[in-house]
């Protein structure tokens, strides 16, 4: 069957009337993918999936709400659309301002962007300013905006990217055709578990599920003001999709730990940075380092004895690892050079195979 996007698959449970212009990159309909290799390598006894949302058309989950946060700017006449971003909510907010003919406004804190979320922003035509400040700073100023300006607001704290961010759970269930025991997902603005949660109890009311999965959210160590009760100054991680010390689903985020009887946890980067680099290398699946954090926690509560051997877990992979190349290279040594020589060349190869 040919997939038409998030909306047009779950209008039904979606805050959408046939008179919403429906303004789609075909997002979503990503792929859950089951660990052949993973478990063994990082001495898990899981039934694990990935949910790769780098699959998206910018690269992340953010395709998801931006495709229903803008439908519904233009079905409310706005001309432009801001945000405040980390990167990726920039990448997707440009993209789909770009299809939908609305101008985009983005604010981002200078120098902790990847590159590659930068340049979608740029290319899409979005009006981008760095600040001399963090992703916090950021959000102060675009919320102290929008109360002046007749400009649509698409951050998280916007409720109708959160509404489409839910189809990430209907998705997940109507591909395992089952529900997870856990799902895991990183935790920055805490945005997507509220939505995963959402969209989990949705089907289950709906009766299209028997049951909801127990949440685990994780935070970087640097940035986890969550797990330790207190907002952060200076967050500081790796992960700079979750590099954020004031959450705005902060509370939120808590009822979801409560209501499925989850964990908020965090990770290091010295974890992040090794599941980032064990899922690439054991399963072909490139993602960010900040997605990564999923996976370091599930690891993490493994070892505590947590699971139950065999359990069902889902990780969200939230984006694509080709945003944020140069984590590589904090990774992995660059290519040796050598003489274009087929001797030297050959003396290389009779050590690997
Ligand atoms: C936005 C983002 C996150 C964090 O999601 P929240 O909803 O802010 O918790 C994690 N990973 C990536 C790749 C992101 O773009």
């Amino acid at each position: 069957m040919p997939w038409f996007g998030i909306i047009n698959e779950y209008r039904n449970f979606l805050p959408v009337t046939h008179e919403t212009p429906v303004i789609t990159l075909h997002e979503g309909n990503t792929p859950l993918i089951k660990a052949v290799h993973f478990c063994a390598r990082a001495r898990l006894d899981l039934d694990l999936y990935f949910k790769f949302e780098g699959s998206n058309p910018t690269g992340s989950f953010k395709d998801r709400g931006m495709t229903l946060a803008i439908s519904k700017a233009v079905e409310s006449g706005a001309k432009a659309v801001i945000c405040a971003s980390t990167g990726n909510t920039s990448a997707a907010a440009a993209a789909y301002a770009a299809r939908a003919g609305l101008k985009a406004i983005v604010i981002i804190p200078e120098g902790k962007i990847a590159l590659g979320k930068l340049s979608q922003a740029i290319v899409h035509g979005a009006h981008v300013m760095q600040i001399d400040g963090n992703f916090d700073d950021a959000l102060n100023i675009v919320k102290a905006l929008i109360s002046r300006y007749p400009i649509t607001m698409v951050n998280s704290i916007n409720p109708f990217r959160l509404e489409g961010q839910k189809t990430g759970a209907f998705e997940v269930c109507d591909q395992l055709m089952s529900v997870p025991r856990y799902h895991a997902l990183p935790v920055g603005n805490a945005g997507n578990i509220c939505a995963y949660w959402k969209g989990y109890k949705e089907y289950h009311t709906a009766g299209r599920t028997a049951s909801v999965p127990v949440m685990l959210g994780f935070q970087a160590e640097g940035a986890a003001p969550i797990v330790r009760g207190k907002k952060i100054e200076q967050p500081e991680t790796v992960a700079t999709a979750i590099r954020i010390g004031n959450p705005a689903s902060w509370q939120e985020a808590l009822t979801v730990k409560e209501e499925s009887g989850g964990r908020i946890d965090m990770v290091s980067d010295d974890e992040i940075l090794s599941a980032y680099s064990l899922v690439a290398s054991s399963e072909g699946i490139f993602c960010e380092p900040a997605s990564a954090a999923s996976l370091a926690g599930v690891i993490k509560l493994h070892k505590e004895g947590f699971f139950t051997p065999g359990d069902a877990v889902v990780c969200t992979l939230t984006g694509h690892g080709l945003k944020d190349p140069d984590t590589v290279f904090r990774v992995s040594k660059e290519p040796s050079r050598m003489a274009a020589d087929l001797e030297v060349i050959e003396d290389v190869i009779t050590r690997i195979v």
